[in-house]
C-alpha cells in the first residue's frame, strides 16, 4: 500500500509513536505529528490520503479546528477522527462537518485498517470523478481548460 499516504496526528507521543510504526511495518507511508498546526503544515507540503487525528488535543488548535482547515483546503482528504469515550459528541459534530468515520480509543489495528481501505476508496473514487469531468471538460472546451492550466 506504497501508494497511499497516511498522516497521524496525536498529542500523546506513545500512543502516536507506536501507532506509526505499526502502519510503517505493514509498507503504509506515514508521518506522525503532536499537533494541529504541524499537521496543517505538512499538508501544505506533502500529498497526504487520509488524516487520522485525535480529537482531544491541548492548546492551539483542536482535532475539531485542525479538521476544519483540512478540509476547506483539501476537501479530498479523508479524515478519521479518534475519540475517547467524553468526546463522542463532539466526533458526531466532525462527521457533520466531513470526517470519513471515526473510532474510539483504545483502537483496534485491524479496525482501523479497515475503515483505512473504505477511506482510500472513496477518495480514489472521488478523484476518478473529477478527472472524468475534466477529460469531458477538455473535450467540449478545449480552449477554457487549457487557459485554467495556464494559471
Ligand atoms: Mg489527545
Amino acid at each position: 500500500m506504497d501508494y497511499f499516504s497516511i498522516m497521524v496526528v496525536d498529542d500523546e507521543v506513545d500512543f502516536l509513536e507506536t501507532l506509526v510504526k505499526r502502519l510503517q511495518k505493514r509498507n503504509i507511508d506515514t508521518v506522525g505529528v503532536t499537533s494541529g498546526e504541524e499537521a496543517l503544515k505538512i499538508l501544505g507540503e506533502k500529498r497526504i490520503d487520509v488524516v487520522i487525528l485525535d480529537v482531544k488535543m491541548p492548546g492551539g488548535i483542536d482535532g475539531i479546528e485542525t479538521l476544519r482547515e483540512i478540509k476547506r483546503h483539501q476537501p479530498l482528504t479523508e479524515v478519521i477522527l479518534l475519540t475517547g469515550h467524553g468526546s463522542v459528541e463532539t466526533s458526531i459534530d466532525g462527521m457533520k462537518m466531513g470526517a470519513f468515520d471515526y473510532l474510539l480509543k483504545p483502537i483496534k489495528l485491524e479496525e482501523l485498517m479497515i475503515k483505512l481501505s473504505e477511506a482510500f476508496e472513496k477518495k480514489d473514487l472521488q478523484e476518478q470523478k473529477i478527472r472524468k469531468a475534466r477529460i469531458k471538460e477538455l473535450v467540449r472546451f478545449p480552449g477554457r481548460v487549457f487557459q485554467q492550466e495556464k494559471e
